[in-house]
């Protein structure tokens, strides 16, 4: 599934986000940079020791902002550590620093002029932001970012489950809907 905002294309695909093809890979990371399960542990796998040399160095990034280090082996250009929160009911936050983590994602992708970045579903895993939400969030995130000047061009959205893929079409389905019915 696809959408063309401003010329430029967001896309979803079911799959693993480590063998794409992409300038940047996105992490779901923790606050420390210490590596950990789900798609954190298949990135510092997949790309091997030299990604946590350098998030080692760099020693943390908080949550809702995001870092960069080298991509090891994986066949982006960098691998952009995202900190989204851990749910905890709705009241600390948890939102806004969600849009943040994505948004300072793109901006570290935009500021190295790379055209192409994926992103697995930041916060929905072990850290358990409801996936509808986190789904509306990431595609608003997105398309907002892809509405202004940027050098990204292209943004995938890698969905790990059928469950996580369809609420991101649902999500996107929205955004695209509400965006013609504003059109008329
Ligand atoms: P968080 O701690 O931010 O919740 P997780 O890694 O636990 O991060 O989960 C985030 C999302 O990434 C979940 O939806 C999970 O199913 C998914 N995921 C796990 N492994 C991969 C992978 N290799 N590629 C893409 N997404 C993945």
């Amino acid at each position: 599934m696809q959408a063309l905002i401003s010329g430029k294309t967001l896309e979803l695909v079911l799959g693993d986000i480590t063998t794409q093809e992409a300038d940047a890979i996105v992490n779901a990371a923790n606050s420390g940079l210490r590596g950990g399960g789900g798609v954190d542990g298949a990135i510092h796998r997949a790309g091997g020791p030299e990604i946590m040399r350098e998030c080692r160095r760099l020693g943390g990034c908080p949550t809702g902002s995001a870092c960069a280090t080298t991509a090891g082996r994986l066949k982006a250009r960098i691998v952009i550590h995202a900190v989204g929160p851990i749910w905890s009911g709705g009241g600390a936050g948890e939102a806004a620093l969600l849009e943040s983590a994505y948004r300072r994602s793109l901006e570290v992708a935009a500021g190295k002029s790379l055209a192409s970045i994926a992103f697995p579903s930041l916060s929905t895993g072990a850290y358990r932001y409801p996936l509808e939400d986190a789904a509306r969030i990431a595609v608003v995130t997105v398309a907002s970012h892809l509405k202004g000047e940027t050098s990204i061009n292209k943004v995938s959205f890698v969905l790990f489950s059928d469950s996580a893929f369809a609420a991101f079409s649902h999500a996107l389905s929205r955004h695209a809907g509400q965006k013609d019915s504003q059109n008329e």
